[in-house]
């Protein structure tokens, strides 16, 4: 297995119940390497370019709403299949069906305050990385 990248947001709803730490610990825990990371707050433009693929999702606006509510913390994460072990420690996107001992199951509020987002492929990690880095802001 290749050592690969991915790209983690942890959501306003988990920065304003301070688990900016307890996540990361689980990421690292997991053998995740916090190799760029910064907290930001998102504008309403950046949200929905980010999340441009679910535009025609009912969920979209409110979605977008969620993600500019309060800071995030925008992070790449480096390590073996990166973007798989992410997946697995985030658990389901509902946290009612996430497996216990993943991220979603133990923090997060809903199926849309799922505390944490993660790449679905590698092909996306490099696109989402790139929407909120620039290179020499990731150091391994
Ligand atoms: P994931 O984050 O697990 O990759 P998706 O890419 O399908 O999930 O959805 C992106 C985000 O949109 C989710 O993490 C969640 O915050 C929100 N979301 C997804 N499905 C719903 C839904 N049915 N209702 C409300 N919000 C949703
Ligand atoms: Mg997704």
């Amino acid at each position: 297995m290749a050592v690969t990248r991915t790209f983690s947001i942890i959501k306003p709803d988990a920065t304003r119940r301070n688990l900016t730490g307890a996540v990361t610990k689980m990421l690292e825990e997991a053998g995740l390497r916090v190799v760029a990371s910064k907290r930001m707050r998102m504008t309403r433009d950046q949200a929905e370019g980010f999340y441009a693929v679910h535009r025609e999702r009912p969920f979209f606006n409110d979605l977008c709403n969620f993600m500019t509510s309060g800071p995030v913390v925008v992070q790449v994460l480096e390590g073996e299949n990166a973007v798989a072990r992410n997946r697995e420690i985030m658990g389901a996107t509902n946290p009612a069906q996430a497996d216990e001992g993943t991220i979603r199951k133990t923090y997060a509020e809903s199926i849309e305050a799922n505390s944490v987002h993660g790449s679905d492929s590698d092909e996306n990690a490099k696109i989402e990385i790139n929407f909120f880095f620039k290179p020499e802001e990731i150091v391994g």
